[in-house]
């Protein structure tokens, strides 16, 4: 037990037990109250005391009788999805995406928009028309309490005061989405990097549940954000910054980068991913399977090089040894056990997932036994949206950081 949970006040460790209990029966449930205290190392009393707590605060209702374990028959207790709903935003650099779901992060109501204008007065103003019309649909139907809004972002989000410093893409600085919509809410609001918010989402409903310690990255052909888990919790740093992984240096000799710097992994993954060279090389008349260079996507060409085609084969390999020199910097860093690949590349690469473990097995300086594996993405629509909602949940489910204050319980 560290000093900080030995020096934990009452109230603190109460807000760690509950959210104990609050996340073992997200995990597996129904349990008993015996099974829970057997679970959590939690006295039969204390878990009683905490239940009740939650069964009154609606978190937790009773679902059934327990089979018999020889004594008496306990009831056996579940989260209770109409205890609080959560909405999830997420902007992307071409779409917004607004998800209201109940406390067990079923989807209630959910509507995307394109984005058209990159204002940022004009999108914050569209996207919070559609949060009030999200909360007109829970007050009309279920009216459920609102537990929270989180937003998935692009761009630098200063996580302590939820202020989105700097997106590049979109031209924005220094938002200040908390503590607006804290204000017009009136709910606890939490921001934070696409990228680590979609890991969030993987970690409660994906690939990464279960996984202590895991990567995701998610890859475009113009860019590469990550979540980095570390022992169980989203690894965010001082500020909130961590997980720029895009701008790991990993040629000093090439391309520029959008950050005004050379060799960037992801300016080198552009690079790669740039079809104009093989468009050149269809023109010239290069055989190959992949016909019309003018139509040529980039599907197309990793569909064609699992069929075998050697002009497409060639583009792959370049791709994909660029992927393990960056994603190998990584596993040498954090010795993950699983890494998870999304975004609109990442999912391309189900049928090189083999290839690209065993480069990566060859690149790592860990013991062969420690490399992890690769595996896709599990939640394939709208990923931070759902991880928006995993960060309202992870609030109140997971346990408080030393010096945390709990904004509000329900
Ligand atoms: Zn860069």
């Amino acid at each position: 037990m560290s000093v900080y949970r030995r020096s934990a006040d009452h109230h603190l460790m109460r807000d760690i037990n509950r959210a104990l209990i609050l996340n073992h029966l997200r995990q597996d449930a129904p349990q008993s109250r015996a099974e829970l205290a057997e679970r959590t190392g939690l006295t039969r009393s204390t878990v009683s005391s905490l239940v009740d707590e939650l069964i009154a605060a609606n978190l937790v209702h009773e679902t059934g009788i327990a089979p018999s374990r020889g004594g008496r028959r306990g009831t056996l207790l579940a989260l209770n999805p109409a205890g609080g709903c959560a909405i999830g935003v997420a902007i992307t650099s071409d779409q917004i995406v607004v998800l209201l779901t109940d406390f067990v992060a079923h989807p209630r109501w959910q509507r995307q928009m394109a984005l058209l204008d990159a204002d940022a007065g004009q999108v914050i103003g569209q996207v919070e028309a559609l949060i009030d019309e999200a909360l007109a649909y829970n007050a009309a139907h279920e009216a459920a309490p609102l537990l929270g809004i989180g937003l998935a972002t692009p761009g630098l989000v200063r996580v302590r005061d939820g202020t989105l410093r700097t997106a590049t893409n979109l031209r924005w600085r220094d938002i200040p989405f908390q503590a607006r919509w804290e204000a017009r809410f009136g709910v606890p609001v939490r921001v934070g990097n696409e990228a680590s918010i979609a890991a969030l989402g993987e970690h409660y409903f994906g690939a990464g549940a279960g996984f202590s310690d895991f990567l995701y990255l998610e890859l475009s052909a113009r860019a590469i954000g990550a979540g980095i888990f570390v022992e169980g919790r989203l690894y965010q740093g001082v500020d909130g910054y961590a997980g720029e992984v895009g701008h790991m240096v990993v040629d000093p000799a090439g391309p520029a980068c959008s950050c005004g710097r050379c060799g960037c992994w992801e300016a080198v993954l552009r690079q790669v991913c740039d079809l104009a060279p093989l468009r050149d090389a269809l023109a010239a008349g290069m055989p190959s399977s992949l016909g019309d260079p003018t139509r040529l996507t980039r599907a197309m060409v990793l569909s064609a090089a699992e069929a075998g085609d050697a002009l497409a084969r060639g583009y792959v390999e370049r791709l994909l040894n660029v992927l393990v020199i960056g994603i190998a910097n990584l596993v040498n860093v954090f010795n993950p056990q699983r890494v998870v690949l999304g975004g609109s590349l990442g999912m391309l690469l189900a049928p090189f997932l083999p290839a690209l473990q065993s480069a990566l097995a060859a690149q790592i300086t860990l013991p062969a036994e420690s490399a992890p594996d690769v595996v896709l993405a599990q939640i394939a629509s709208n990923p931070s949206a759902l991880g928006a909602v995993a960060l309202v949940l992870d609030e109140i489910m997971s346990e408080p950081l030393p010096g945390a204050i709990r904004q509000s319980w329900p």
